[in-house]
């Protein structure tokens, strides 16, 4: 296989608005470091607007640009999976398409990955212009539980811009889960991988595509991938509650004992209550690793391609087996079975 320098994977929901400035931004940029030799891979994910034909006729006029069309909206991580599986440079950028993420850092950014024979560099996020307050102190109080409660040290305020070598991006390739929290992945992973900060700028168009129900999906996601304390959750509750009932026993003891026993109404449903809520919460986070469990013993493929339009050189041309895990998924147009 030819591999090109360099791959640009953007998965795009929605994004029409955003995708003429996107692809010129990038090909100046990508032009400049490496020249000719680069890929442009846009996946479009399902969107309702005019993404996928803006991104034909951008195909049409750049032998440079990969447009990939999935089945349906396969969720975020889910679209940049299959933009991965089907690039094929030695080094890999990975963009949002709203270009909060400024593409013209790549030079800086191979610099860095250069300078500290890095294998990934990550962007950390300094600033993040344009975004409510609640997006940010709930963006920042996820990325400090979930470093307080995973087993992957995953970097604080670092989202999906980041740029990776060719082995590091087979290395991730090969995790086969469903429920994919790429950055975490990223990082579990492992080989040499450095930070780079930079100001993350307003979206150039459009709304964000993370509505508060997406998020909380995502950070579960990341939360139940990285780490089972919370199934341990229960143990933990139940030692405590314990401690609390023995003294809560002395009470009572000492209440009858003084002859002051039958008491009222409102500590018996405080109990009552606080225990029930206890047991559901804990319920609800066993259900939460049970259902994850049975999605992923499904083995169904990660994503359905529809449509593709230029040049695919990834691992998806090369042929594979449907609904093999691991590999890349089916598609019945890909450009040798045109
Ligand atoms: N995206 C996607 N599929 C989705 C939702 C989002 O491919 O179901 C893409 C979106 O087009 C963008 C990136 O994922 O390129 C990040 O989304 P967004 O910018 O809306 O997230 P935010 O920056 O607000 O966290
Ligand atoms: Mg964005």
């Amino acid at each position: 296989m030819i591999r090109p320098a360099l791959s640009v994977v953007v998965p795009c929901y929605n994004e029409a608005a955003c995708l003429d400035v996107l692809h010129a931004r990038i090909s100046a940029v990508a032009k400049a470091v490496v020249g000719d030799d680069h890929e442009i891979v846009l996946v479009n994910d399902g969107s309702r607007d005019q993404s996928w034909a803006v991104m034909e006729r951008l195909a049409a006029a750049d032998p440079r640009l990969v447009a990939i069309n999935l089945s349906r909206n396969h969720g975020h991580q889910l679209a940049l999976t299959a933009g991965l599986d089907l690039c094929a440079g030695e080094r890999i950028l990975i963009i949002d398409a709203d270009l909060q993420d400024p593409p013209e850092l790549l030079a800086d950014m191979i610099a860095t990955m250069e300078a500290e024979s890095a294998d990934v560099v990550y962007a950390v996020r300094r600033k993040r212009e344009g975004e409510t307050f609640f997006k940010k102190l709930t963006a920042a109080a996820f990325y400090r539980v979930l470093d307080r409660v995973t087993d992957t040290p995953i970097p604080l305020d670092t989202g999906d811009f980041r740029l990776m070598s060719r082995r590091a991006l087979d290395a991730l390739l090969s995790l086969p889960e469903q429920a994919r929290f790429i950055r975490g992945m990223v990082a579990w992973v492992g080989f040499r991988q450095v930070p780079f900060p930079y100001d993350r700028d307003e979206r150039l168009a459009g709304e964000s595509k993370y509505p508060l129900g997406k998020m909380i999906r995502f950070a579960l996601d990341a939360v139940t991938g990285f780490s089972t304390a919370p199934l341990r959750l229960a143990s933990h509750m139940g030692l405590v509650l314990t401690g609390l009932s023995l003294l809560l026993f002395a009470y009572i003891a000492i209440g009858w004992i003084s002859g002051s026993a039958v008491q009222g109404w409102t500590s018996t449903m405080l109990v009552v209550v606080f225990l029930g809520a206890v047991q559901m919460f804990v319920l609800g986070m066993i259900g939460e690793y049970l259902g994850r469990l049975y999605v992923e013993s499904k083995r169904r493929p990660l994503y359905l391609v529809a449509d593709v339009a230029g040049p695919v050189k990834g691992r998806a041309s090369l042929g594979y087996r449907a609904g093999d895990r691991g590999d890349v998924t089916v598609s019945p147009v890909l450009p040798e079975q045109q």
